[in-house]
């Protein structure tokens, strides 16, 4: 496939990193990854945004207009044949000549972007939807859940918990025995008709699909939906249970922990969101 590497298109074979990059090293960088059906991106500016946020959260200036990384991703998309592809973005603090944990003064990021096919968005019908099986552990990443870092060990430890045990994600918890969110998405209940997520702080990304997805759900006003703690008991006699990231959309959960999830099939509640949001994906 054809990748971008600091301003240039090449494949992907040929593109080199230097070992000494911080982003191999120490993980000092942001990533994004947005998806795009039939060349179309789905929250391309609320992505971009958050990139910018991340950067700025870890002093890494980047001189790339949201016009720069519009142009990067269609590129790559037409580059890469068209479809339905997901991009990744990725920007470290760069490449120095020693090993030292301050950050340097005068060196330039990298930017790395490639493409990969994705699966076609999930329709809102019960009978086709792939269903969750989830596990679920105390939440062990660090305090700052919020900035989208490179450095994803305990994001990719925790996911491995869960695949070890047959999962296809997990679910975390704090040590107050609420829930924060799952190794690569954020989660949701449902409860009586009610949409119920954690609100947005240290603790999880500020996922752009629940940002997207609140947002649709508000100006419908069909679902109720709160944003509060949520305790794991209330997890477990859930109704529903969702996962959102950008490749997934609205995943409904039928199994946690081996034990069914309400009815242990997929939900009416969760039929009418994601129906509501494939309608209103490319609005933002
Ligand atoms: N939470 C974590 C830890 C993630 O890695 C992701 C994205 O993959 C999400 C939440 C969902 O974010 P988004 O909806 O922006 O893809």
């Amino acid at each position: 496939s054809i990748v971008y590497l600091n301003g240039e298109y090449m494949p992907m074979s040929e593109a080199k990193i230097s070992p000494m990059d911080r982003g191999f090293l120490f993980g000092d960088g942001i990533y994004e990854v947005i998806p795009s059906y039939d060349g179309k991106l789905v929250g391309f500016a609320p992505h971009i945004e958050r990139m910018d946020q991340g950067l700025s959260f870890i002093d890494i200036e980047l001189d790339y207009s949201i016009d720069t990384w519009r142009d990067i991703c269609e590129t790559l998309i037409e580059k890469n044949g068209g479809g339905n592809q997901g991009i990744y973005l990725h920007v470290s603090r760069g490449t120095d000549s020693k090993r030292f944990h301050a950050y340097p003064d005068n060196i330039a990021p990298t930017v790395y972007a490639f493409s990969f096919e994705i699966a076609p968005a999930p329709k809102p019908e019960k009978g086709t939807v792939k269903q969750y099986k989830v596990s679920s552990t105390q939440d062990l990443r660090w305090k700052r859940c919020n900035i989208k870092s490179t450095a994803l060990l305990g994001n990719v430890m925790h996911f491995q918990q869960g695949y070890e045990a047959g999962n296809n994600e997990i679910i975390l918890y704090n040590a107050n025995d609420e829930m924060t969110e799952g190794s690569a998405c954020n989660a949701y209940i449902v409860k009586d008709g009610t949409v119920i997520t954690p609100p947005l702080d240290h603790q999880i990304l500020p996922g752009i699909t629940r940002l997207m997805l609140l947002d649709i759900l508000r100006k419908d006003g069909s679902i109720k939906v709160e944003e509060r703690a949520v305790t794991m008991d209330e997890v477990r006699n859930a109704d529903e249970i969702w996962l959102t990231s950008s490749s997934k959309e609205i995943a409904p959960v039928v199994e946690l922990d081996g034990t069914p999830v309400g009815d242990g099939k997929v939900g009416d509640v969760w039929e009418q969101a994601q129906r509501l949001y494939s309608a209103g994906k490319y609005d933002y």
